[in-house]
């Protein structure tokens, strides 16, 4: 079986694609403005990703993440599950979504072939989600995040980023969640992009400090998988549900990364703050262009840093995550 590996000894085993730039959120440290459609090019085609996911399955990819934007804009989201699905070598098929269209569509993503879901939730007080997402949805929300518990997935995980006095007080909250329910939370550590400089000065808040009062009410570090993402996992005999930590500024997290990102429009992204994007798009066009695409994959491998850098306050090219899918 083939294995994608970097000049670090890294694996690729997981691939986050983004299907589309548009969300219909507004969320305060992503895109407060609303997203703003440029006139460029379209996304990438059902055809299109069809080809591309067969490329990445020839060099080892065995996960994969689809994206955006908001993913379930896209009407043909329920065809690009079931052809991701039927790829040869793909295992496991997760989705990111902001949650809205849950109520109405996970049952039809879960018959399609979808195997993983996460759902981001902000704030477990609706008033509070409103402010950050700009979207009086939390109902709506929380109704699908029930619906998908019942539906037999692999995991259903929610996603809140740490935001410094808008949310920061809510951990008591999310173990009362978490009691009873079989659901994993990862807190995701405020990443600074290239457009929330102030916003990131006002709200950052350490992941280390929530981990720290994690551990000092008494929950305690679970192993790693290989495909797993970059949460380090906490579990508690006394909950049923697990929480994890996504700390990008922490030390090492580079040094686990088994991801590699294509953008809606089809660029290859070796890193979330890369300098650069590497077009795939010219090689999506024909089944005859297989080889040359896996080979291409395989050949920028190459130039994958190994790590980002956010600490000297280098974000690459991201403007905000909804550009290349988080
Ligand atoms: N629209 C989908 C959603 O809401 O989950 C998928 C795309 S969104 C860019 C993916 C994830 O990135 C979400 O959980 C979002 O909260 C997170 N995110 C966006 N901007 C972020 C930032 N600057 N720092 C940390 N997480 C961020």
């Amino acid at each position: 079986m083939a294995t994608l590996v970097d000049g670090f000894g890294r694996t690729f085993p997981y691939l986050r694609l983004s299907l589309t730039e548009a969300c219909n959120y507004r969320c305060s440290y992503c895109l407060p403005d609303g997203y703003q459609a440029d006139g460029r090019p379209t996304f990438l085609s059902l055809e299109e990703i069809k080809r591309l996911v067969r490329g990445f399955a020839a060099v080892g990819m065995r996960k994969i993440r689809l994206t955006g934007g908001e993913p379930s804009l896209r009407k043909d989201l329920p065809s690009i599950i079931a052809a991701v699905s039927a790829t040869p070598g793909v295992q496991k098929i997760a989705l990111t979504t902001n949650g809205c269209l849950l109520p109405r569509h996970v049952r039809l993503w879960r018959e399609a072939g979808l195997t993983a879901l996460n759902v981001s939730l902000d704030s477990l007080q609706s008033a509070r989600f409103a402010a950050i997402t700009g979207h009086d949805r939390f109902a709506e929300v929380m109704e699908g995040v029930e619906i998908a518990q019942g539906l037999g997935f692999d995991a259903v995980k929610l996603n809140a980023v740490l935001l410094r006095g808008l949310n920061d007080d809510e951990l008591p909250a999310w173990m009362d969640f978490l009691r009873d329910r079989d659901v994993s939370i990862r807190f995701i550590e405020l990443m600074r992009t290239g457009d929330n400089a102030a916003y990131f000065e006002r709200h950052h808040y350490r992941a280390e400090a929530l981990e720290q009062q994690l551990v000092d009410a008494g929950w305690t570090l679970r192993p790693r998988a290989a495909d797993a993402g970059p949460a380090r996992e906490y579990a508690h005999p006394g909950y049923r549900g697990r929480i994890g930590i996504i700390a990008p500024y922490s030390k090492d997290f580079c040094a686990g990364c088994n991801r590699l990102r294509v953008t809606a429009r089809g660029d290859l992204r070796l890193c979330l703050f890369g300098d650069f994007g590497i077009p795939l798009r010219p090689l999506l066009q024909s089944d005859e262009d297989h080889d040359a695409l896996a080979a291409r994959i395989a050949t920028q491998l190459g130039l994958k840093a190994a790590g980002h850098g956010l600490h000297e306050g280098n974000t690459g090219i991201t403007p905000h995550l909804a550009s290349i899918g988080g």
